[in-house]
């Protein structure tokens, strides 16, 4: 293939159409920023997006589980060092216990460093008299309800790569400058054992942890691995054009590659095969996923593979299911056969946030923890009953104290939730409500 018939192949989204595309009110002003976003440096490598590929064809293989999480939609404002550094160690926290019990390697992926994009189920908002669009990420629009908020401005995109920047400076300097190393890790979740009110509950698992590392200290054991923690970085590629203009040709391989993350998704409304995102992903080497709901059918799951893995090569192709805890039992089964059949080495991911969203009595969009815990349960049996390995969750949340979600140890209520409301978009586990999941779902994995 020559290199004009792969620039082809990169722009040949552009003839379909794309859904939930905002309305730039200044085309050229968009085609300005866009130009300049594509002489910017790559935020991550090729060779990464390799590693991470690797990586999850050991989930798909049975061997490696994967863990995705962080906030429905980050926020500009959000990145302190502070809340960048409480979302990490609560994912490396997760990760340690889900690594002990799953007895395998945990591969942790950031929801983070590019998830400011939204789709949504309408394109305006109405409040009173005022009808204005809708808010659609950081990376379009502000969250405000005034008019000079809500216009899409181009500028943002150039925001969101310079956020996507620092984000992922401060995580490097992170997971290699000590917050990485596991015993450190460990000692943080013994914090949480003893301090919090259900700690008890996981005392036994924590005492196991510390028993294993205390005996490799004995035996003289001190791995690298045990140092640094390796750390990936994920979004959905929503906007195709801010996508597109930080696509790169690896002077490698000559294959495209999206280097605004390691690991790009497609979410369930913009997944139709005959659309511009499933081309888009069609066209990148990264590691892609897309994330399927209960109306999944057979011709999804088939044409899906066949645009995204024909080659069914192991850790290319993820699908992240989201189908709710009443139906996650019936439907997930059939789409894990269908899959077997065209022979795909899918990792398969749990979302179970997203099939269990309601709003409650006062207008807040919430999740019960037992309805998430109880889509990963469903999630398992599952693949258990079909002898398919089940190979990682994919977990909104924050290191914050928030209170958007409700049950979990330290209980949040309906009537709690407007304490400390603070999503841009769908409700987060906060930190407690986070590695209590962790806990839980590392005991459902061990029965
Ligand atoms: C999301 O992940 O925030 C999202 C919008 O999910 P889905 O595409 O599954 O609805
Ligand atoms: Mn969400």
């Amino acid at each position: 293939m020559n290199a004009d018939q792969r620039m082809t192949d990169v722009d040949s989204w552009r003839r379909l159409p794309a859904a939930q595309q905002p309305d730039w009110p200044d085309p050229d002003a968009l085609k300005g920023v866009l130009e300049e976003l594509a002489s910017y440096p790559p935020l991550v490598f090729a060779g990464e997006c390799d590693q991470l590929r690797e990586r999850i064809a050991r989930v798909a293989k049975g061997e490696a589980f994967l863990l995705q999480g962080g906030d429905c939609a980050e926020t500009f404002d959000a990145i302190t060092a502070d809340q960048v550094r409480d979302k990490v160690k609560t994912l490396l926290q997760m990760a340690a216990v889900l690594t002990y019990a799953t007895s395998v390697p945990v591969v942790k992926i950031g929801r983070i460093a590019g998830q400011y994009s939204k789709p949504r189920s309408r394109p305006i908002e109405v409040r009173g008299d005022l009808t204005l669009p809708v808010y659609r990420g950081d990376a379009v629009n502000g969250q405000e309800f005034t008019a000079e908020a809500r216009r899409p401005d181009p500028e943002r995109l150039k925001r969101m790569y310079h956020a996507s920047a620092s984000t992922l400076n401060l995580i490097r300097a992170f997971v290699t400058g000590g917050y990485g190393d596991l015993r450190q890790v460990h000692e943080w979740n013994r914090d949480f054992v003893n301090n919090s009110p259900i700690g008890a509950r996981y005392e036994a698992l924590a005492r196991d942890i510390d028993r294993a590392l205390t005996f490799l200290a004995a035996c003289g054991a001190d791995p690298g691995e045990f140092h640094l923690a390796e750390f990936w970085s994920s979004h959905e590629a929503l906007l195709l054009d801010y996508e597109a203009a930080l696509t790169r040709t690896d002077s490698r391989t000559g294959h495209s590659y999206d280097v605004s993350g390691h690991m790009v998704w497609i979410g369930e409304r913009t997944r139709q095969l005959d659309h511009a995102h499933v081309e888009f992903a069609a066209s990148v080497r990264n590691p892609v996923a897309v994330k399927l709901g209960p109306s999944s059918t057979r011709d999804d799951v088939l044409g899906l593979i066949d645009r995204l893995d024909p080659e069914r090569e192991p850790g290319r192709l993820s699908f992240i299911t989201r189908m709710g805890r009443d139906k996650v039992r019936d439907v997930l089964p059939s789409l894990i056969e269908i899959a077997a059949e065209a022979e795909a080495p899918i990792a398969w991911i749990c979302d179970p946030m997203h099939g269990n969203t309601f709003e409650a009595a006062t207008g807040h969009k919430t999740r019960h923890f037992d309805d998430v815990l109880d889509e990963v349960a469903g999630f398992f049996e599952a693949h258990r009953g079909l002898g398919s390995h089940p190979g990682g969750i994919h977990i909104e949340l924050t290191g914050d104290d928030v209170t958007e979600c409700v049950g979990g140890g330290h209980p949040i209520g309906l009537t709690d939730l407007h304490r400390r409301y603070q999503t841009a978009c769908d409700p987060r586990l906060n930190r407690y409500q986070a590695l209590d999941l962790a806990f839980q779902v590392a005991e459902l994995y061990a029965d």
